[in-house]
């Protein structure tokens, strides 16, 4: 699923690619895809230049000459990419934007939970939608009075978007791994010393996981990302992935608020 890591990637892509350039036409392959009708999103994109791109937790925002923002949202499989010639359409294009200089742009999804719609602004689609701040954006005190607040468990508190938009599921176990803190921890019982650490480990998680376009097999040994069920291992013909990198002890997984959870339960401890 791409989380904040992947959309950030995608935005870089467009913003190369599409920032200064005139949108020429628009087809529609798949209008499923599509949260508003066909004629309305073309009315909108049909001679609009596209001034910035922008990203909100895994929202990525194309910024209209028409004071309008194309929002994407790419559900569970959503990607983007870049054609000139009706041979090379990647499989699974649902929309292609045409540019100016020849250039087509798709938004791909295989499975079409993704979505394309427009709004007014970021601003009134973070509020419609309830998002809180980036994850990248927000800020050591802002967390601390949200956490300050929070009787319930800390790993669902960092999973609603309302706090902070962007931080999913793997992103939260890394994130408290990485500064020692137990999933099952009540929110406002955390310290200074453990918000600080926290706020510290959302950065290096999310900036790890940008600089290595979110491709996890890549991420450093120390994370423990690798002790997910994914396909691909840094660390071939072992099963080192499994145990903690720090005190190599076996990585317990379990459902903390419905949703799998991995953590070390030496480095982080329940109380
Ligand atoms: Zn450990």
């Amino acid at each position: 699923m791409p989380e904040l890591p992947e959309v950030e990637t995608y935005r870089r892509f467009l913003d190369d690619l599409v920032v200064g350039q005139r949108i020429v036409a628009v087809e529609v392959f798949d209008a499923h895809v599509l949260a508003l009708k066909e004629d309305a999103l073309r009315a909108a994109l049909v001679g609009a230049t596209v001034t910035a791109t922008q990203r909100l937790g895994k929202n990525c925002f194309l910024e209209l000459s028409g004071e309008q923002v194309l929002v994407l949202h790419f559900g569970m499989t959503g990607d983007v990419g870049a054609y000139r010639d009706d041979h090379d359409r990647p499989r699974f294009t649902r929309v292609a934007l045409h540019l100016q200089d020849g250039l087509r742009v798709a938004f791909i999804d295989p499975r079409k939970f993704g979505r394309i719609r427009l709004a007014a602004s970021v601003a009134t689609y973070q509020h419609e939608k309830h998002l809180g701040p980036d994850a990248l954006d927000l800020t050591v005190e802002k967390l601390a009075a949200a956490l300050a607040r929070k009787k319930t468990l800390i790993k669902p508190v960092l999973l609603d978007q309302r706090l902070t938009a962007g931080l999913g599921n793997w992103i939260v176990d890394e994130v408290l791994f990485q500064a020692s803190i137990h999933p099952e921890r009540v929110a406002s019982s955390l310290t200074p010393d453990e918000v600080g650490r926290l706020h510290a480990a959302i950065q290096l998680v999310l900036r790890t996981a940008i600089e290595h376009e979110a491709s996890y097999q890549r991420f450093p040994l120390s994370f423990i990302i690798h002790a997910r069920e994914w396909d691909a291992y840094p660390t071939p013909n072992s099963d080192a992935y499994k145990y903690c990198p720090t005190d190599k002890t076996a990585i317990v997984k379990k459902y903390v608020g419905g949703r799998a959870t991995y953590f070390c339960p030496i480095c982080q401890k329940e109380t």
